[in-house]
């Protein structure tokens, strides 16, 4: 039985994305390769707001956000940590033998950009990560003010995870400062997992080609060299490149503000739904996610039954709360394709579920 994810990440991947993956393999060295990367950076950079290159890894997001500790931190980095993704991002440091310090907020908080300041005054860092969209509990963090205090910090090379806001929202990587921004391909780009994008500012390569221990799968300096011929260091998920063109003329045919807006206006109807359910948002207000709505389970509703329902009756499933989480809170995504239509349908079947799901006795 096949039924429609409304999770946030991996979401539905449409008939047309599939169809460009089926599409004949090229040499990776080929003429036909070039063209392909070639042909899909100005709108990959304009998305982002740089006139950096944006290099393509065949890997989920993890490997270039492991990759960039590795390429840039030589001293220390700062973690800023509110949800299960920046969490792990300071164990990542930790793992791969980084100096990390944890800058954590209470799961759900934004990050909060004074707490930034500071840290960063205390002195030794070199490095930051950050994640803009905390998916795990749909928090977006003030990138502007974050980035503000960043520009106070010249030695700081930051790292910014877009993951779950990169083309639902405007973002403008060169002029905050941004210099290195990842992002994956199964969230907000509406593609199948396995591809993630890295854009790397001129300084954050000087600082990786001077750091040792940067490995080759995920060095930027490779990347680099390879992007100047139009390729990849190794054989990239083509058929994932593919989907990428399709997806960014997707994109140019609904015209970027229309797509923005339209993620507003989604995200908008389905906060405003279950709100009037008596739900509460699970972030502060002002800080909710543009690309998911994270609601507390302050009704206490039995989520496994209610997705169970969803999935069985009505061939979709959203999201029961992501690691410690699970139960307490739950996700629906308006990421990638959705429509008035479709959102429309998914909270129909929302309603329908949950008027036959049992409440928990309280804890
Ligand atoms: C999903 C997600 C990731 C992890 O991506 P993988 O594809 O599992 O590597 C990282 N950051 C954010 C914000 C995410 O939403």
């Amino acid at each position: 039985m096949s039924y429609k994810l409304f999770i946030p990440g991996p979401i539905a991947v449409s008939e047309k994305t599939l169809r460009a993956m089926a599409r004949p393999m090229i040499g990776h060295r080929s003429n036909d390769f070039v063209a392909l990367y070639q042909s899909i950076q100005p709108d990959l950079q304009s998305l982002m707001g740089t006139k950096d290159p944006v290099y393509l890894s065949t890997s989920s997001a993890w490997g270039v956000m492991e990759g960039a500790i590795g390429n840039v931190v030589r001293k220390k980095v700062l973690n800023c940590m509110n949800g299960a993704f920046s969490d792990k991002w300071y164990d990542v440091a930790l793992r791969v033998g980084k100096q990390a310090t944890a800058l954590r907020f209470d799961w759900g908080k934004p990050v909060d950009p004074e707490a930034v300041r500071r840290e960063l005054a205390t002195g030794g860092y070199d490095a930051l990560t950050l994640i803009h969209n905390e998916t795990s509990c749909g928090c977006m963090s003030d990138l502007p003010a974050i980035m503000k205090v960043l520009r106070e910090f010249p030695e700081v090379i930051s790292i910014v995870d877009t993951v779950s806001s990169f083309s639902a929202m405007p973002l403008a990587k060169d002029e905050l400062g941004i210099d290195v921004l990842v992002t994956g391909s199964q969230k907000a780009l509406a593609l199948p997992p396995g591809l993630s994008l890295v854009s790397v500012s001129a300084r954050a390569l000087e600082r990786a080609a001077g750091t040792e221990g940067r490995g080759y799968y995920f060095d930027f300096v490779e990347f680099q060299k390879n992007h100047e011929q139009g390729m990849t260091p190794s054989t990239p998920a083509i058929s994932l490149i593919y989907a990428l063109q399709s997806k960014l003329e997707d994109i140019r045919a609904e015209g970027v503000t229309n797509r923005h807006a339209r993620h507003a206006r989604l995200n908008r109807t389905v906060r405003e739904h279950v709100l009037a359910k008596g739900f509460t948002m699970f972030p502060p207000a002002g800080y909710g996610s543009v690309t998911l709505n994270c609601f507390a389970n302050n009704l206490g509703y039995d989520l496994a039954a209610l997705n169970k329902t969803l999935k069985s009756k009505h061939h979709l499933v959203i999201d029961g709360g992501y690691g410690k989480l699970k139960g307490k809170t739950f996700r629906i995504s308006n990421m990638g394709d959705e429509t008035d239509e479709t959102i429309a349908a998914m909270l129909a079947a929302f309603d329908s579920a949950l008027a036959e799901t049992p409440r928990l006795p309280a804890a």
